[in-house]
Protein backbone atom coordinates (compact mmCIF):
# COMPACT_ATOMS: atom_id res chain seq x y z
CA UNK A 1 0.00 0.00 0.00
CA UNK A 2 1.46 3.74 -0.52
CA UNK A 3 -0.05 6.91 0.19
CA UNK A 4 -2.77 7.14 -2.51
CA UNK A 5 -4.19 3.82 -0.75
CA UNK A 6 -3.71 1.81 -4.07
CA UNK A 7 -2.10 -1.53 -4.08
CA UNK A 8 1.14 -0.60 -5.55
CA UNK A 9 3.69 1.92 -5.72
CA UNK A 10 4.49 4.16 -8.41
CA UNK A 11 7.50 2.32 -8.95
CA UNK A 12 5.71 -0.97 -9.35
CA UNK A 13 2.99 0.63 -11.64
CA UNK A 14 5.98 1.86 -13.93
CA UNK A 15 8.01 -1.48 -13.72
CA UNK A 16 4.44 -3.18 -15.14
CA UNK A 17 3.65 -0.46 -17.75
CA UNK A 18 7.07 -0.94 -18.62
CA UNK A 19 6.46 -4.67 -20.17
CA UNK A 20 2.98 -4.00 -21.01
CA UNK A 21 2.59 -1.17 -22.86
CA UNK A 22 2.76 0.43 -26.28
CA UNK A 23 3.93 3.63 -27.19
CA UNK A 24 2.89 4.70 -31.14
CA UNK A 25 3.12 7.70 -32.89
CA UNK A 26 -0.61 8.77 -33.98
CA UNK A 27 -0.87 11.89 -36.73
CA UNK A 28 0.92 14.36 -34.08
CA UNK A 29 0.33 12.68 -30.83
CA UNK A 30 1.69 9.35 -29.62
CA UNK A 31 -0.45 7.07 -27.94
CA UNK A 32 0.06 5.40 -24.77
CA UNK A 33 -1.86 2.53 -24.40
CA UNK A 34 -2.37 -1.21 -22.26
CA UNK A 35 -3.90 -2.71 -19.61
CA UNK A 36 -3.56 -0.31 -16.16
CA UNK A 37 -0.59 -2.04 -13.62
CA UNK A 38 -3.42 -1.14 -11.08
CA UNK A 39 -6.61 -2.02 -11.98
CA UNK A 40 -6.23 -3.59 -15.07
CA UNK A 41 -8.50 -1.88 -17.36
CA UNK A 42 -7.58 -0.93 -20.57
CA UNK A 43 -6.47 2.89 -21.29
CA UNK A 44 -5.17 4.93 -23.54
CA UNK A 45 -2.88 8.27 -22.16
CA UNK A 46 -2.34 11.02 -25.00
CA UNK A 47 1.17 12.10 -24.62
CA UNK A 48 1.57 15.44 -27.35
CA UNK A 49 5.33 15.64 -27.80
CA UNK A 50 4.54 19.42 -29.49
CA UNK A 51 1.60 20.54 -27.35
CA UNK A 52 1.19 23.95 -29.16
CA UNK A 53 3.73 24.27 -32.05
CA UNK A 54 2.26 20.77 -33.20
CA UNK A 55 2.02 22.35 -36.76
CA UNK A 56 5.08 19.64 -37.67
CA UNK A 57 5.87 17.01 -35.56
CA UNK A 58 7.71 14.36 -37.53
CA UNK A 59 10.03 11.23 -36.18
CA UNK A 60 12.92 13.39 -37.32
CA UNK A 61 12.30 16.10 -35.08
CA UNK A 62 11.17 14.16 -32.05
CA UNK A 63 14.34 11.85 -32.65
CA UNK A 64 16.87 11.95 -29.96
CA UNK A 65 14.93 13.56 -27.52
CA UNK A 66 14.08 11.83 -23.95
CA UNK A 67 11.86 12.72 -21.57
CA UNK A 68 10.01 11.61 -18.84
CA UNK A 69 6.23 11.59 -18.59
CA UNK A 70 3.74 11.64 -16.03
CA UNK A 71 0.63 8.92 -16.98
CA UNK A 72 -2.21 8.13 -15.18
CA UNK A 73 -4.85 5.69 -15.42
CA UNK A 74 -7.30 6.93 -17.78
CA UNK A 75 -9.50 3.80 -17.63
CA UNK A 76 -13.51 4.41 -18.65
CA UNK A 77 -14.73 2.60 -15.62
CA UNK A 78 -16.15 4.17 -12.47
CA UNK A 79 -13.45 3.85 -9.11
CA UNK A 80 -14.79 4.86 -6.04
CA UNK A 81 -11.12 5.08 -4.63
CA UNK A 82 -10.45 7.56 -7.37
CA UNK A 83 -9.87 11.44 -6.31
CA UNK A 84 -9.18 12.24 -10.13
CA UNK A 85 -11.84 12.52 -13.08
CA UNK A 86 -11.10 9.11 -14.71
CA UNK A 87 -9.55 6.26 -13.89
CA UNK A 88 -8.61 4.64 -10.82
CA UNK A 89 -6.07 6.98 -9.21
CA UNK A 90 -2.88 5.23 -10.62
CA UNK A 91 -0.18 7.59 -11.65
CA UNK A 92 3.56 6.57 -12.50
CA UNK A 93 6.17 8.31 -13.98
CA UNK A 94 8.10 6.86 -17.59
CA UNK A 95 11.12 7.27 -20.03
CA UNK A 96 10.25 8.11 -23.31
CA UNK A 97 12.23 7.81 -25.62
CA UNK A 98 11.83 8.12 -29.78
CA UNK A 99 14.16 6.33 -32.15
CA UNK A 100 15.16 7.91 -35.66
CA UNK A 101 13.36 5.21 -36.98
CA UNK A 102 10.55 6.00 -35.80
CA UNK A 103 10.39 3.54 -32.92
CA UNK A 104 8.91 4.77 -29.37
CA UNK A 105 10.85 3.29 -25.96
CA UNK A 106 8.89 3.53 -22.84
CA UNK A 107 10.96 3.11 -19.94
CA UNK A 108 10.15 2.36 -16.45
CA UNK A 109 10.99 5.08 -14.04
CA UNK A 110 11.03 5.24 -9.54
CA UNK A 111 10.48 9.04 -9.48
CA UNK A 112 7.28 9.89 -7.63
CA UNK A 113 4.02 10.80 -9.75
CA UNK A 114 1.30 12.79 -9.16
CA UNK A 115 -2.23 11.73 -10.95
CA UNK A 116 -3.93 14.98 -10.48
CA UNK A 117 -0.75 15.78 -13.27
CA UNK A 118 -1.30 12.61 -15.74
CA UNK A 119 -5.44 13.79 -15.10
CA UNK A 120 -4.41 17.37 -16.16
CA UNK A 121 -2.44 17.06 -19.41
CA UNK A 122 -5.14 14.08 -20.24
CA UNK A 123 -7.89 16.92 -19.95
CA UNK A 124 -5.70 19.56 -21.68
CA UNK A 125 -5.57 17.68 -24.83
CA UNK A 126 -9.18 16.35 -24.91
CA UNK A 127 -10.06 20.35 -24.69
CA UNK A 128 -7.24 21.10 -27.22
CA UNK A 129 -9.66 21.93 -30.21
CA UNK A 130 -12.36 23.48 -28.39
CA UNK A 131 -9.93 25.84 -26.23
CA UNK A 132 -7.99 26.60 -29.06
CA UNK A 133 -11.48 27.47 -31.04
CA UNK A 134 -12.82 29.58 -28.04
CA UNK A 135 -9.17 31.23 -27.99
CA UNK A 136 -9.75 31.90 -31.84
CA UNK A 137 -13.17 33.89 -31.33
CA UNK A 138 -11.47 36.12 -28.52
CA UNK A 139 -8.84 37.22 -30.95
CA UNK A 140 -11.26 37.33 -33.54
CA UNK A 141 -12.67 39.75 -31.92
CA UNK A 142 -9.70 41.34 -30.41
CA UNK A 143 -8.07 42.38 -33.83
CA UNK A 144 -11.60 43.42 -35.42
CA UNK A 145 -11.87 45.93 -32.36
CA UNK A 146 -7.84 46.99 -32.97
CA UNK A 147 -8.74 47.74 -36.37
CA UNK A 148 -12.15 49.93 -35.83
CA UNK A 149 -9.65 51.48 -33.95
CA UNK A 150 -7.00 52.56 -36.37
CA UNK A 151 -9.89 52.84 -39.12
CA UNK A 152 -11.55 55.40 -36.80
CA UNK A 153 -8.39 57.45 -36.28
CA UNK A 154 -8.12 57.78 -40.04
CA UNK A 155 -11.59 58.89 -40.12
CA UNK A 156 -10.18 62.49 -38.59
CA UNK A 157 -9.15 63.46 -42.04
CA UNK A 158 -12.22 63.20 -43.84
CA UNK A 159 -12.26 63.25 -47.44
CA UNK A 160 -12.70 67.11 -47.82
CA UNK A 161 -9.33 67.47 -47.09
CA UNK A 162 -8.08 64.62 -48.97
CA UNK A 163 -9.81 66.79 -52.13
CA UNK A 164 -7.25 69.22 -51.45
CA UNK A 165 -4.32 66.72 -52.06
CA UNK A 166 -2.45 66.53 -55.40
CA UNK A 167 -3.92 63.81 -57.79
CA UNK A 168 -1.04 61.51 -57.19
CA UNK A 169 -1.98 61.10 -53.10
CA UNK A 170 -5.24 61.21 -53.24
CA UNK A 171 -5.27 57.61 -55.88
CA UNK A 172 -2.39 56.01 -53.61
CA UNK A 173 -4.74 56.64 -50.33
CA UNK A 174 -7.38 54.79 -52.49
CA UNK A 175 -5.24 51.78 -53.30
CA UNK A 176 -3.98 51.40 -50.14
CA UNK A 177 -7.39 52.03 -48.26
CA UNK A 178 -8.93 49.60 -50.65
CA UNK A 179 -6.03 47.24 -50.18
CA UNK A 180 -6.18 47.31 -46.64
CA UNK A 181 -9.94 46.52 -46.32
CA UNK A 182 -9.12 43.40 -49.08
CA UNK A 183 -6.94 42.27 -46.71
CA UNK A 184 -8.66 42.64 -43.56
CA UNK A 185 -11.98 40.85 -45.21
CA UNK A 186 -9.37 37.67 -46.12
CA UNK A 187 -8.29 38.05 -42.65
CA UNK A 188 -11.86 37.92 -41.27
CA UNK A 189 -12.19 34.58 -43.24
CA UNK A 190 -9.25 33.00 -41.93
CA UNK A 191 -10.44 34.18 -38.40
CA UNK A 192 -14.52 32.93 -38.85
CA UNK A 193 -12.41 29.39 -40.00
CA UNK A 194 -10.23 29.23 -37.08
CA UNK A 195 -13.31 29.87 -34.54
CA UNK A 196 -15.67 27.79 -35.86
CA UNK A 197 -13.61 25.35 -38.47
CA UNK A 198 -14.51 24.63 -42.04
CA UNK A 199 -16.89 21.52 -43.44
CA UNK A 200 -14.20 19.44 -45.64
CA UNK A 201 -13.73 16.20 -46.78
CA UNK A 202 -11.27 14.03 -45.35
CA UNK A 203 -10.34 10.31 -44.66
CA UNK A 204 -12.01 9.48 -41.39
CA UNK A 205 -9.58 9.60 -38.82
CA UNK A 206 -7.41 7.23 -36.67
CA UNK A 207 -8.72 8.20 -33.65
CA UNK A 208 -10.24 10.84 -31.59
CA UNK A 209 -6.51 12.21 -30.93
CA UNK A 210 -5.65 12.62 -34.08
CA UNK A 211 -8.55 14.14 -35.10
CA UNK A 212 -8.50 16.58 -32.37
CA UNK A 213 -4.56 17.73 -33.14
CA UNK A 214 -5.14 17.63 -36.81
CA UNK A 215 -8.05 20.21 -36.34
CA UNK A 216 -6.14 22.11 -33.44
CA UNK A 217 -3.56 22.43 -36.01
CA UNK A 218 -5.55 23.73 -39.12
CA UNK A 219 -7.26 26.29 -36.26
CA UNK A 220 -3.72 27.44 -35.16
CA UNK A 221 -2.11 27.72 -38.73
CA UNK A 222 -5.90 29.88 -39.39
CA UNK A 223 -5.33 32.22 -36.19
CA UNK A 224 -1.95 33.08 -37.39
CA UNK A 225 -2.57 33.85 -40.77
CA UNK A 226 -5.46 36.03 -39.11
CA UNK A 227 -2.93 37.59 -36.87
CA UNK A 228 -0.34 38.53 -39.86
CA UNK A 229 -3.28 39.59 -42.14
CA UNK A 230 -4.65 41.91 -39.42
CA UNK A 231 -0.82 43.61 -39.10
CA UNK A 232 -0.62 43.78 -42.64
CA UNK A 233 -3.85 45.26 -43.08
CA UNK A 234 -3.16 48.08 -39.95
CA UNK A 235 0.07 48.46 -41.36
CA UNK A 236 -0.85 49.68 -45.16
CA UNK A 237 -4.27 51.45 -42.78
CA UNK A 238 -1.43 53.69 -41.03
CA UNK A 239 0.64 54.22 -44.30
CA UNK A 240 -2.49 55.66 -45.63
CA UNK A 241 -3.05 58.16 -42.68
CA UNK A 242 0.23 58.92 -43.15
CA UNK A 243 -0.14 60.25 -46.47
CA UNK A 244 -3.46 62.27 -45.58
CA UNK A 245 -1.43 63.83 -42.55
CA UNK A 246 2.24 64.53 -44.47
CA UNK A 247 1.69 65.02 -48.31
CA UNK A 248 1.11 68.82 -48.56
CA UNK A 249 -2.00 69.68 -50.12
CA UNK A 250 -2.06 71.76 -53.11
CA UNK A 251 -1.48 75.55 -53.05
CA UNK A 252 -4.60 77.29 -53.12
CA UNK A 253 -4.94 80.93 -54.87
CA UNK A 254 -6.89 83.17 -53.31
CA UNK A 255 -8.91 86.01 -55.01
CA UNK A 256 -8.73 89.88 -53.93
CA UNK A 257 -11.63 91.86 -55.66
CA UNK A 258 -12.40 94.99 -55.40
CA UNK A 259 -15.38 96.19 -56.46
CA UNK A 260 -18.12 99.41 -56.63
CA UNK A 261 -15.77 102.06 -55.26
CA UNK A 262 -13.43 100.93 -52.71
CA UNK A 263 -15.02 97.36 -51.54
CA UNK A 264 -12.65 94.58 -51.13
CA UNK A 265 -13.05 91.17 -50.69
CA UNK A 266 -10.83 88.19 -50.20
CA UNK A 267 -11.34 84.29 -50.97
CA UNK A 268 -11.28 81.12 -52.86
CA UNK A 269 -12.99 81.60 -56.24
CA UNK A 270 -15.59 79.03 -56.30
CA UNK A 271 -17.01 80.51 -60.35
CA UNK A 272 -19.13 82.75 -62.59
CA UNK A 273 -22.05 82.48 -62.92
CA UNK A 274 -23.73 84.42 -65.35
CA UNK A 275 -23.12 88.19 -64.12
CA UNK A 276 -21.67 86.87 -60.73
CA UNK A 277 -18.54 86.02 -59.55
CA UNK A 278 -18.62 83.48 -56.18
CA UNK A 279 -16.29 83.99 -53.67
CA UNK A 280 -15.80 81.82 -50.56
CA UNK A 281 -14.77 83.78 -47.69
CA UNK A 282 -14.42 80.49 -45.32
CA UNK A 283 -15.19 77.37 -45.54
CA UNK A 284 -18.77 77.49 -43.20
CA UNK A 285 -20.69 80.08 -45.09
CA UNK A 286 -22.02 80.14 -48.83
CA UNK A 287 -20.24 81.48 -51.70
CA UNK A 288 -20.42 85.83 -51.54
CA UNK A 289 -21.95 86.81 -55.05
CA UNK A 290 -20.31 90.07 -56.80
CA UNK A 291 -22.16 91.16 -59.51
CA UNK A 292 -19.35 91.46 -62.44
CA UNK A 293 -20.34 95.00 -63.64
CA UNK A 294 -18.95 96.40 -60.66
CA UNK A 295 -15.76 94.85 -60.53
CA UNK A 296 -12.45 97.12 -61.03
CA UNK A 297 -9.54 94.78 -60.21
CA UNK A 298 -8.73 91.05 -59.28
CA UNK A 299 -5.53 90.50 -57.82
CA UNK A 300 -4.54 86.84 -56.96
CA UNK A 301 -2.52 86.13 -53.68
CA UNK A 302 -1.16 83.41 -51.64
CA UNK A 303 -3.50 84.47 -48.48
CA UNK A 304 -5.68 86.68 -48.06
CA UNK A 305 -4.74 89.63 -45.79
ZN1 LIG B 1 -9.81 1.03 -14.01
ZN1 LIG C 1 -6.31 2.04 -13.41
Amino acid sequence: MNKTGLLRSWEEWSKKAEKDFTAKLQGKIIAISGKCPECQHQMLFPYAPKIILGLKVKTEILSREERTITISCTCNVKHDTSTTARGCGAAWKMGLEIKENGQIILTASTEPADSNEGDFWYTYNEKLLENLRAVSEKWQVGLASLVTLVTGYSAIKGRESIAKLPAWAQITIGVLILSAVATQIIGAFFALKAAHGSPRMGKHPDSKWTYIFDEATLTLKNLNITKILTFISILIFILAIGFTWYVPEKPISYLQVTYNEKDKICGELVDIQETNLRIKLNSFDDPTKIPLQGIKSMELLTECK
